[in-house]
């Protein structure tokens, strides 16, 4: 089964690849050769993920799927959320992100936080949705120079290292966006085996 991954994100590419099995041809927006910018205009993953896919369903008549990401933070009531892409400004900088969340949880005690991946699929028109969480905290200081985003402050519950002092490999056992993935892989499995 071959399916388009609407997304730019190079990262989210690689550890999508690092998961999915053979039988299912990932194929990249690039390799589509679409070009265009797709929105994430609605304040909630699901509407954006959901935008994502519907719209390269709408532009290639091809099954496909998208994912939205968000890191939300207790003491922060859920912020960054859907805006943890453009927190610091529209720019779009990990930096600046990380700089402000930081800045944000100084006087707070509580630095729990959680990832959440909501993936939207379409297959044959019909969307579904797929979530995947990682909880864990926020630590004080950026560690590690792998990974993306606020990979660098995040320690996922049973760990030590944060996402950005680990492998591909390491993430993945307790990756948010490994447990949606896993979703849908079990998903296209059963869909294979009845059609
Ligand atoms: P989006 O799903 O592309 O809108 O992602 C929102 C933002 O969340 C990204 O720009 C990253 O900053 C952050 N993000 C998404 N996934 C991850 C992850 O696995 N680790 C760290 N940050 C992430």
């Amino acid at each position: 089964m071959k399916l388009i991954f609407a997304t730019n994100n190079r990262h989210k590419v690689d550890e999508i690849k690092s998961i999915i099995n053979q039988e299912i041809e990932i194929i990249t927006l690039k390799e589509a050769g679409i070009t265009i910018e797709i929105p994430e205009p609605y304040d909630t993953l699901e509407a954006n993920a959901g935008e994502k896919s519907k719209t390269i369903y709408r532009l290639t008549g091809l099954n496909c799927f998208s994912e939205d990401t968000g890191l939300e933070v207790k003491a922060l009531g859920g912020e960054p959320g859907v805006k943890s892409a453009r927190y610091a400004g529209t720019e779009r900088s990990f930096d600046n992100n990380i700089r402000k969340l930081l800045h944000n949880l100084q006087e707070k005690t509580d630095r729990s936080a959680r990832f959440r991946t909501v993936i939207s699929l379409i297959i044959d028109g019909k969307e579904t949705l797929f979530e995947g969480i990682s909880e864990g905290k926020i630590i004080t200081g950026k560690k590690g120079a792998g990974g993306f985003g606020y990979d660098p402050v995040f320690i996922p519950e049973g760990a030590i290292k944060t996402f950005a002092e680990m492998s591909l490999q390491e993430k993945n056992l307790f990756s948010h966006r490994k447990k949606a993935v896993e979703k849908l892989v079990a998903f296209l499995n059963n869909f294979n085996s009845n059609h």
